[in-house]
């Protein structure tokens, strides 16, 4: 073991470099590299994690502290966890402390101790009820499972594409089977907490062993719990969310990215990285397969494919044997509406519920009514610290802004003129829900939106009538779209997919046809086929007729050849880097003179900007941004490393909040 006396010392701090400190002597022939220690830090002190030690410091050793503590005695990130952090400190150009903390629950980034007894994870699996009707899987579905477990033991990046319903849910448990014969550990990613409790049910009764589940709602205790069984390998099967991503494995089998499409991957706060492309990264150091699985892969994906990057995996049809869903449009143009809903769907409703089928209407639009103007003179509600209109919440009886979270009673009168009368515009779900109660009164109606679901458990109540049948009418936002298996839906109703056909996000129609493809997914799934009805007031807009095809593979074409026209990724690669201040000067001025400080541009990089942001003024906060674009990421990352270092320099820095965003998804 080294006994150099420096240790550099990662810790959770805004800054892109480690601390150096002195190891007491005694402490020397312990220290690990991986190991947390406890550092004095500021006033109160800090624990980070040793990263690296040395015989020397750049600072004269008179300067250098000790270290106070040694948390732990062997190291708590090993050289694997390690590699991945340090890669993605790299990658997303963000502070190593910073990325540690995100990658670590809590308690353990504080520095407690390990618990040693009794972690098995928790569960409430009925573990070995044995389940006789494990489907035989289709020769479709086999040969995917075969191509994939043919890979154990080396990197490869199976993209699998498969159409909703087609089993792709089985084929991760029979990859996950044969690994776990193997005595190897199986991380699956899944983009939505709803979910979690279906897929850890299913992969517990077919697999019959517990399956460990990490993600964000968890109290930390349980996070730890969990961080610990995988880490010491007595986890064998991991369902989590995006954080799961950097659960340390000791024998890591395969990574399953499912629904690899979805936005919920990419982290939009503080360390921004995507969980998927980290899953590549870590398959790449760990040399395992890694799945990323949807039935409308993202057009990164798409392109990679084409590119020979990823292996093509397809099932293009319904393991069940079901035709896909009939899909139609309904004109709204010049046609009556009832609380939202058109004469057609309401008959299809009634006919389904008559039949003792389920119906799932959706909308993506949480609250009452989406608008709140004056009867008087029209003026529209708006929140006081955001670009943005008010929503109508009619639960608290309250007005809520869906940017920043603040909510205020309705003014009795209208601050322009006076009036008081209001008018609530448009739909929401909780709108809908009250017209459907009143069109539909003996139909039991179970709405999921985050509004419905916030209390501790409610989420998995409603799954829960909507799994057994009880609930007939489903309504509910995106939440209800991910993934889910309602095996009694035969109809889905489309409110309003109007919305984003002309939004100014470059993603916008990816993004919505992606959507409305999930959705319309959730229909007729096992017994019969299903029928889905779209409600719009533009049926001759392309994106809308090749939903009518259901072909997402040659819309995803026509997508690409759109962005290879338009050079926008994943034809170049984008960084953002974002400022907010009180004023919208102070937020400029600093993105200006960060512009000023880049190295010469080499060519094919480009800089656009200082923009204000489109949504230019949220919670109070004056937000602008600066583009990078390159046509290959290698230059662009160059700049990036050099800028960096300059940029956390910079003195109007300290009075804006800044952030960089590497591969941004969301450019508002
Ligand atoms: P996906 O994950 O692609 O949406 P699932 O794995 O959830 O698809 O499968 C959809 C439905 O088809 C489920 O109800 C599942 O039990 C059923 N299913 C999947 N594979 C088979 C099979 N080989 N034979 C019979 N039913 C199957
Ligand atoms: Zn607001």
């Amino acid at each position: 073991m080294s006994d150099d006396p420096i240790a550099q010392v990662a810790l959770p701090v805004p800054f892109r470099r480690c601390f150096d400190y002195l190891i007491p002597e005694a402490l020397r022939p312990r220290a690990r590299v991986g190991a947390r220690v406890r550092v004095p830090f500021g006033r109160r002190g800090c624990t980070g994690i040793l990263w690296n030690r040395c015989a020397e410091s750049e600072l004269p050793r008179a300067r250098l502290r000790f270290i106070d503590t040694l948390v732990d005695e062997a190291p708590l990130l090993e050289a694997p966890a390690r590699k991945l952090l340090a890669w993605a400190a790299a990658y997303y150009h963000h502070p190593l402390g910073e990325v540690i903390a995100a990658a670590l629950p809590r308690s353990l980034r504080l520095g407690r101790s390990p618990r040693t007894a009794g972690t098995a994870p928790k569960t409430d699996a009925e573990t070995g009820a044995a389940d006789g009707n494990t489907p035989v899987l289709t020769p479709a579905q086999r040969a995917v499972a075969d191509q994939i477990l043919a890979a154990q033991d080396r990197f490869q990046v199976f993209a699998l594409h498969g159409v909703t319903g087609s089993g792709k849910t089985e084929v991760y448990m029979e990859i996950a089977a044969g690994l776990l014969a193997e005595g190897r550990q199986v991380l699956v990613l899944i983009p939505e907490i709803g979910i979690a409790p279906q897929t850890l049910r299913r992969f517990e009764r077919r697999l019959r062993q517990p399956v460990a589940l990490y993600h964000s709602t968890l109290t930390d205790a349980e996070r730890a719990r969990a961080w610990w069984s995988a880490r010491r390998g007595e986890a064998s099967i991991i369902v989590g969310t995006r954080s799961a991503v950097w659960l340390p494995l000791a024998r890591p089998g395969v990574i399953i990215v499912d629904e690899e499409h979805d936005a919920s991957y990419k982290q939009q706060e503080g360390f921004r990285y995507s969980a998927r492309d980290v899953a590549i990264a870590r398959a790449q150091q760990e040399q395992t397969p890694v799945v990323l699985g949807s039935a409308t892969p993202s057009l990164e994906t798409l392109y990679n494919i084409e590119r020979g990057r990823h292996a093509h995996l397809s099932l293009p049809e319904r393991a069940t044997g079901v035709p896909m869903p009939a899909l139609r449009l309904v004109d709204l143009r010049r046609r009556p509406l009832t609380g939202g809903l058109s004469q057609p769907v309401i008959d299809a409703i009634a006919r389904r519920l008559a039949a003792g089928e389920q119906v799932l209407v959706f909308l993506n639009r949480r609250g009452y009514a989406p608008a709140v103007l004056c009867h008087g003179c029209g003026r529209v509600l708006d929140c006081r610290r955001c670009d943005a209109h008010l929503t109508y919440h009619r639960e608290n009886d309250q007005l809520r802004c869906h940017h920043c979270g603040s909510q205020r009673p309705l003014p009795p009168r209208c601050p322009g003129c006076g009036a008081t009368a209001w008018v609530k515009a448009g739909q929401g779900t909780e709108r809908l829900v009250e017209n459907l109660k009143q069109r539909f009164p003996k139909a039991l109606i179970v709405r999921i939106d985050r509004d419905s679901t916030r209390r501790r458990g409610a989420l998995a109540a409603a799954i829960e009538l909507a799994h057994s049948g009880r609930a007939s009418i489903l309504v509910g936002t995106q939440m209800l779209s991910k993934g889910h298996d309602f095996p009694q839906v035969t109809l889905v109703c489309v409110v309003d997919a109007d919305g984003a056909l002309y939004s100014a996000d470059f993603r916008a129609a990816e993004r919505l046809l992606q959507l409305l493809l999930q959705v319309a997914g959730r229909a007729g799934r096992v017994r019969q086929q299903g029928e889905v009805m779209v409600q719009t007031h533009h049926p001759e807009h392309p994106l809308l007729q090749s939903l009518l095809r259901q072909d997402y593979s040659a819309h995803g074409a026509q997508l690409l050849a759109e962005r290879r026209e338009t050079r926008l990724p994943p034809y170049s690669h984008l960084a953002l880097l974002r400022a907010e201040a009180a004023h919208m000067e102070t937020a400029q001025h600093f993105l200006k003179q960060a512009r000023g400080l880049l190295p010469a541009l080499p060519a094919g990089v480009q800089v656009h900007g200082p923009l204000p942001a489109p949504l230019s003024r949220r919670a109070g906060r004056h937000r602008a941004q600066l583009w990078l674009q390159a046509g290959r990421r290698q230059p662009l990352h160059q700049v990036l490393a050099q800028w960096l270092p300059a940029l956390e320099a910079l003195p109007a820095g300290r009075r804006v909040r800044w952030s960089l965003d590497v591969d941004p998804q969301d450019t508002f």
